[in-house]
C-alpha cells in the first residue's frame, strides 16, 4: 500500500469520526463542562497539528513502512512460520493493543514518562478533543515503541493500518462527552472502552487515574487487575484533571508544550482545595 494512501485513509477516517462525535456531544452531552470548548479546542487541536508535523518530519517511514519491510525480510515472530493471513492480522492487532496498554501503564509509573503523559491528563474537561491531546514527545516515543513491536512480532502492514485507524477512532470515542444509556454502555464496554470507562482514568483522584489504562480493547484492564467500573463521585460530580495545572491559563498551547519541563507554581495553593483524597504529590 502506498504511504500516501495510508495517510489519506487515516486522516479521512479520523475527520469523519471526530465530526460525528463532536455532533453527538452537542446533541446529548454526558456532563456539564467546567471550561467548555472555546477555550480548550484551539490548543487541543493545535497540538494535533504539531504532533502530525513532528511525526512526519522525524519518522518519515512510519510503522506501516516498517511492516512492509519486515514482511519482505522475514523479520519478526509471525514471519518465522507461515500462518493463515487472517490469524496473522488478528495476532498482530492484539499484540499492538497489548503493547499500547503496557506503554500507557509505563507512562504512569515511570516519573520521567509521567511528566510527558500528564499533559494529556491536565485537561480540565474531557471531550473528543482530549482524545487527540498528547505531548509531541509522547507521540514520537509511542511511534518508536509501535515500530519496535512491528519488527519483533512481524505485524502485517494491513493490521498496522487497521490498528492505527481503529485506535484513533476509539481514542476519540472513549474521550467524548457523549451520553449513552447505561444498559448500552454495559454491553459496549465488553468489546471496546466506552466514554464512561475511560472518564474514570481522567479523575483527579490518583487511584482512579491509575486505572482503566486501555484505549481500545477493555480486556487488558480486567486481566491485569487495573479495571474500575465507575468513578466514586459519579460521572456528573467527579473532578476531571490533576491536582496540578488547574489554572485555566494552563490550557494554552504554549503551556501544554512546556508542562513536562515545569512544576506547577500554583500547586500548593490549588491542590488541597479540590477533593478529600489526593494530597500525595506526583
Ligand atoms: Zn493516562
Ligand atoms: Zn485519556
Amino acid at each position: 500500500m502506498e504511504l500516501n494512501t495510508e495517510m489519506m485513509i487515516r486522516v479521512g477516517a479520523a475527520l469523519c469520526v471526530f465530526l460525528a462525535l463532536a455532533f453527538w456531544e452537542v446533541l446529548a452531552p454526558r456532563r456539564a463542562m467546567l471550561i467548555g470548548r472555546a477555550r480548550r479546542w484551539p490548543s487541543n487541536l493545535g497540538i494535533v497539528v504539531l504532533d502530525a508535523m513532528l511525526v512526519r518530519l522525524l519518522i518519515p517511514v512510519a510503522a506501516v513502512g516498517i511492516a512492509v519491510l519486515a514482511a519482505q525480510r522475514g523479520w519478526g515472530l509471525l514471519n518465522i512460520t507461515p500462518w493463515p493471513v487472517w490469524l496473522e492480522v488478528l495476532m498482530g492487532f492484539l499484540a499492538l493493543d497489548l503493547a499500547i496498554y503496557a506503554q500507557h501503564v509505563a507512562f504512569h509509573k515511570v516519573p520521567l514518562l509521567w511528566r510527558l503523559h500528564r499533559m494529556h491528563h491536565a485537561d480540565l474537561d474531557i471531550d473528543v478533543s482530549t482524545g487527540l491531546r498528547f505531548h509531541p514527545i509522547e507521540i514520537v516515543l509511542s511511534m518508536l515503541i509501535k515500530i519496535a513491536v512491528v519488527v519483533l512480532i512481524g505485524v502485517p502492514a494491513v493490521a498496522v493500518v487497521a490498528f492505527e485507524v481503529v485506535l484513533n477512532a476509539t481514542s476519540m470515542f472513549n474521550h467524548s462527552n457523549a451520553a449513552m444509556p447505561t444498559w448500552l454502555d454495559r454491553i459496549v464496554r465488553l468489546i471496546v472502552v466506552t466514554p464512561d470507562m475511560h472518564r474514570v482514568h481522567h479523575s483527579v483522584l490518583r487511584h482512579e487515574t491509575d486505572s482503566n489504562f486501555g484505549f481500545n480493547l477493555p480486556w487488558w484492564d480486567r486481566v491485569f487487575g487495573t479495571y474500575r467500573a465507575q468513578p466514586q463521585a459519579g460521572h456528573e460530580r467527579m473532578t476531571i484533571g490533576l491536582p496540578v495545572f488547574r489554572d485555566p491559563r494552563e490550557l494554552r498551547l504554549d503551556r501544554l508544550i512546556t508542562q513536562p519541563f515545569r512544576d506547577d507554581a500554583n500547586a500548593a495553593v490549588t491542590a488541597p482545595a479540590i477533593e478529600s483524597e489526593q494530597a500525595e504529590p506526583r
